[in-house]
């Protein structure tokens, strides 16, 4: 398995925190809480989180996060909307609050899918898959523009493959190396 990206600014063991004040919700998505209801009811053990961001990484860990989630093993698992279970106390929170297992995709070693997840639930346990450490390509591209949309289907697939084999023998988080 390969190293993830970035360099380790912090000390690992020390914790600190940010304050963060998220306005409430005034509307209601209905597809989004149908989900989350017919998840729960059907008793799907694992939510997949994943970072959704706007590089290279983000967008293969949001693809691979798909592919797990809707081709091959949707009797398994829940993709859960993390803007939706972050900022409001309902159906996707509680779709993570219930899981069986937690498993975070992080795009890189900021892993801001875990860390947020963990910032609205408490003592929440997740296992972290640092997804770019599943696929070969080339660690010095940042941006989604930088690669063609083939290039990005084919690092997915191919981190796709190697973490189904990951969720499936083992639930234990990536050591994080950097960030
Ligand atoms: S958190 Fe990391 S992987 Fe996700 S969009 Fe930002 S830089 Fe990319």
């Amino acid at each position: 398995m390969k190293e993830s990206c970035c360099s380790n600014t912090a000390d690992s063991t020390e914790k600190s925190y940010e304050v963060v004040k998220i306005e409430k919700a005034k509307s209601f998505c209905s597809g989004c809480e149908d989900f989350a209801e017919g998840q729960l009811k059907n008793k799907i053990p694992y939510s997949i989180l994943s970072c959704e961001g706007a590089c290279l990484r983000g967008e293969v860990s949001r693809l691979v996060a798909n592919n797990i989630c809707f081709n091959e093993i949707p009797e398994k698992t829940s993709r859960i909307c993390l803007g939706g279970a972050f900022t409001k106390n309902t159906g996707q929170r509680n779709l993570v609050r219930n899981a069986e297992r937690v498993i975070a995709l992080e795009g890189c070693s900021i892993q801001c899918a875990s860390r947020m997840m963990k910032g609205v639930i408490d003592d929440l346990e997740t296992e972290v898959i640092l997804v770019d450490k599943y696929y070969d390509f080339d660690t010095n591209l940042f941006a989604i523009n930088e690669v063609s949309e083939q290039e990005m289907k084919q690092y997915a697939k191919q981190a796709t493959e190697k973490i189904i084999e990951k969720i499936n023998t083992e639930s234990k988080s990536d050591s994080g190396t950097c960030c």
